[in-house]
C-alpha cells in the first residue's frame, strides 16, 4: 500500500504550534497539503509554520467567532477546504471528582469539547453545499480517555468522552454531504502538555512510561499519532467515518491483571 498524501488538499491543523499538532502540520504538508497551522501561541506557531512550509493563523477554539472567521479566510485564500484536524486540548489538573475544580472543569470542556465543537461545525459548513461540495474529512484529536476512566482528571476523561460522542453523531449526520469524520486517540505522548501534568521533561517522561507499555520497549511519539491521522485525513480512508482509531500499543485492549 502506497503512503497516504494530500496533494492539492487544503488542510487546517488547530493546536498544531506544539507536539502532536505540530507533527501533524509537518507531516500533512511534506505529504502534499497546504496547511494552515491554528493555534494560540504565535511565536511559535509562525516559526513552526515558517520552517514546516505551513502558514499560521491565531486562531482560539474557544471563541467560535474566531474559528469561523479562520474557516472563512482559510477559504477565501484557498478556494476550499478539504482536511480539518482539530487538535487543540488542554489537560487542567482539576483535582479529584470530590474536591473538582468545576470553573477549571469548564475551561477544559471550552477547549476540548466546545471548541472542537466549532471547529467540526464551521469546516462542515465549508465542505458542504452551498459553501463547498467537494465533501472532506475531519479528524479529532481525542484520546484513550474518550474510552476509560484513569487517563487523567475526570475534567479531561469527561471531555474527551463527549468528543467522541459529538464525532459519531456528526459522522451520520455529514455522511450524505461526503464528509467523513473520525477520530484519533493517543495514548501518552512526551510533549508540553503532558511533560507539563508531570513536571517532567520529555526524556524523563518517556523513560518512565516505557516499562509499563504493552509493546514493550517501544515509545508512543507525536509522529506517529501525525501518520494515524494523516491515514484518516487521506482518501485511503474513504470509506472510514465515525471511527475512533486508537494508538495506544494495545493498552486499552488488554486487562493490565495479565500483563
Ligand atoms: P501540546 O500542549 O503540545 O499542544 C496543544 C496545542 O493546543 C498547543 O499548541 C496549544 O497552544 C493549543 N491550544 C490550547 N488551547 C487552545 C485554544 N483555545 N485555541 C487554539 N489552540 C489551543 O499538547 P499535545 O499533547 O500535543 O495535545 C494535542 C492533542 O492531543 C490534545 O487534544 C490532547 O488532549 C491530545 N492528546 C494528548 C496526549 C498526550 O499524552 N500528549 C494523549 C492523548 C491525547
Amino acid at each position: 500500500m502506497s503512503k497516504p498524501r494530500l496533494d492539492g488538499k487544503v488542510a487546517i491543523v488547530t493546536g498544531g504550534a506544539s507536539g502532536i499538532g505540530e507533527a501533524a502540520a509537518r507531516l500533512f504538508a511534506s505529504s502534499g497539503a497546504t496547511v494552515v497551522i491554528a493555534d494560540i501561541q504565535d511565536a511559535l506557531g509562525e516559526a513552526v509554520a515558517a520552517s514546516a512550509g505551513c502558514t499560521y493563523m491565531r486562531c482560539d477554539v474557544t471563541d467560535e467567532a474566531q474559528v469561523e472567521a479562520t474557516v472563512g479566510a482559510v477559504v477565501a485564500a484557498h478556494g476550499r477546504l478539504d482536511v480539518m484536524l482539530s487538535n487543540a486540548g488542554v489537560l487542567l489538573p482539576t483535582g479529584s471528582v470530590m474536591d473538582m475544580d468545576l470553573a477549571e472543569l469548564e475551561r477544559v470542556m471550552a477547549v476540548n469539547f466546545r471548541g472542537a465543537a466549532a471547529c467540526v461545525k464551521h469546516a462542515a459548513r465549508a465542505m458542504v453545499p452551498p459553501n463547498g461540495a467537494r465533501g472532506g474529512a475531519i479528524v479529532c484529536t481525542a484520546s484513550v480517555a474518550s474510552l476509560q476512566g484513569g487517563f487523567g482528571p475526570a475534567s479531561y476523561t469527561a471531555s474527551k468522552h463527549a468528543l467522541l460522542g459529538l464525532v459519531r453523531a456528526a459522522a451520520g449526520e455529514l455522511g450524505r454531504h461526503g464528509v467523513r469524520v473520525n477520530c484519533v486517540s493517543p495514548s501518552g505522548v512526551a510533549t508540553p502538555m503532558s511533560c507539563a501534568l508531570m513536571g517532567v521533561g520529555p526524556e524523563e517522561l518517556e523513560a518512565m512510561t516505557v516499562p509499563h507499555n504493552v509493546l514493550r520497549g517501544k515509545v508512543l511519539r507525536a509522529e506517529d499519532v501525525a501518520e494515524a491521522a494523516l491515514f484518516l485525513a487521506s482518501d485511503q480512508a474513504g470509506f472510514i467515518s465515525g471511527h475512533n482509531l486508537v494508538v495506544d500499543g494495545a493498552t486499552t485492549a488488554v486487562n493490565p491483571a495479565v500483563l
